[in-house]
């Protein structure tokens, strides 16, 4: 059976060292694990390594790792739907937001639940997803000082996204003096691991305090261009799969060629007769394109739904396992999976 193998002690490690280069230049991380998919293990142990504020986009994870027993605080990262509102309340610490109905039907709620709830205000900066442009942010912000059972956590902006917009030391002095306006904020939040390689190459972090980090504590990456970060761990996670079949077969089909089980009409490389693997994961459990495999003669061909076709140019058996790093895209898929089995090392 595939499984994924999981190295707490590197993810924690990578945490650690990202907490630490941060301290440096007076910022904050809080972890993000949306892509562990609810992974109790991992977040435990980011929770016993010191992490007292978590990130996730998903409410149905927070609430998992709250009946878990998870001591963390939480934020809340997707803006809250209508329907999740008492959830968010009753699980959540923060919430990232940006519309003013939805700030008040928390406040609203929090009162019910005889709770305080942290609002991160969140300014459009140019990447296009979330946020108010700054004129839109200072209203809200205005009726965030009247309430009672909501306060203005911070603001926040997101870069790299949607747009692939990138934070750069300009977008970051601007967002810093925007900040200015509002009184008593305690987190500047400037992005994601997008903003590592600023964070890194600029002496001037202005106001900024705060990054939300995911992928780059998860992989090793800043997320910019894919870049090792120095000093932390490219494999926390492996992909183990088994092969089901080995055969050599021609490289090309043959009959006609229509659709494949995807809609695409798939195109081939005449290499004649090659030795190909087919192993026990498809595209329901990974993207087949965000996969590397750790082996040098080992190259991905292709995927259906539930099997993966290698090319494989030394001699393995049925039975044997090949390794892969996922990449995000990838890991999130396999994180999902149910049809993946989670192992964890040190
Ligand atoms: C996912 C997410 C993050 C973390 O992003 P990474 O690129 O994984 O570091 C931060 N902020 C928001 C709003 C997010 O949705």
């Amino acid at each position: 059976m595939s499984e994924i193998k999981i190295n707490l002690k590197k993810i924690v490690g990578n945490y650690l060292s990202l907490k630490e280069y941060a301290k440096k230049k007076d910022i904050i991380i809080t972890p993000v694990v949306k892509v562990v998919a609810g992974d109790i293990n991992i977040v435990q142990r980011l929770e016993v390594n010191g992490a007292e504020i978590i990130g996730d986009s998903r409410i149905y994870n927070i609430r998992k790792f709250k009946k878990a027993g998870i001591n963390s605080k939480f934020l809340l990262l997707r803006l809250p739907a209508k329907g999740e509102i008492s959830e968010v309340v009753k699980y959540s610490d923060y919430s990232l937001n940006s519309s003013a109905d939805i700030i008040s039907m928390i406040d609203k709620e929090a009162k019910m639940q005889k709770k305080h709830h942290g609002i991160v205000l969140m300014i459009e900066m140019g990447d296009l997803r979330e946020g108010v442009c700054f004129k839109k942010a200072l209203e809200i912000s205005k009726r965030i000082y009247k309430m009672d059972n909501v306060y203005l956590k911070g603001i926040g902006s997101n870069f790299a996204c949607y747009g692939g917009v990138v934070p750069s030391d300009n977008k970051m002095r601007t967002l810093s003096e925007i900040a200015e306006n509002f009184p008593d904020i305690e987190w500047i939040s400037g992005g994601n691991s997008a903003n590592i390689c600023w964070m890194r190459n600029s002496d001037n972090m202005y106001k900024i305090n705060h990054l939300r980090l995911g992928e780059s504590i998860m992989l090793g990456l800043e997320t910019l261009s894919r870049k090792h970060i120095p000093g932390l761990h490219l494999d926390s996670f492996i992909l183990s799969a088994e092969v089901i079949e080995f055969e050599k077969k021609s490289s090309i089909p043959d009959g006609k060629i229509s659709q494949d089980a995807f809609g695409k009409v798939p195109k081939f490389k005449d290499e004649g007769i090659i030795s190909r693997a087919i192993l026990d994961v498809g595209r329901q459990d990974v993207d087949p394109d965000g996969l590397t495999p750790i082996k040098k003669n080992i190259k991905i061909l292709g995927a259906s739904s539930d099997h993966l076709i290698v090319k494989c140019d030394s001699k393995i058996l049925v039975g044997d396992k090949l390794e892969f790093i996922p990449n995000y895209s990838a890991l999130l898929r396999i994180m999902t999976s149910v049809y993946i089995k989670k192992s964890y090392t040190e």
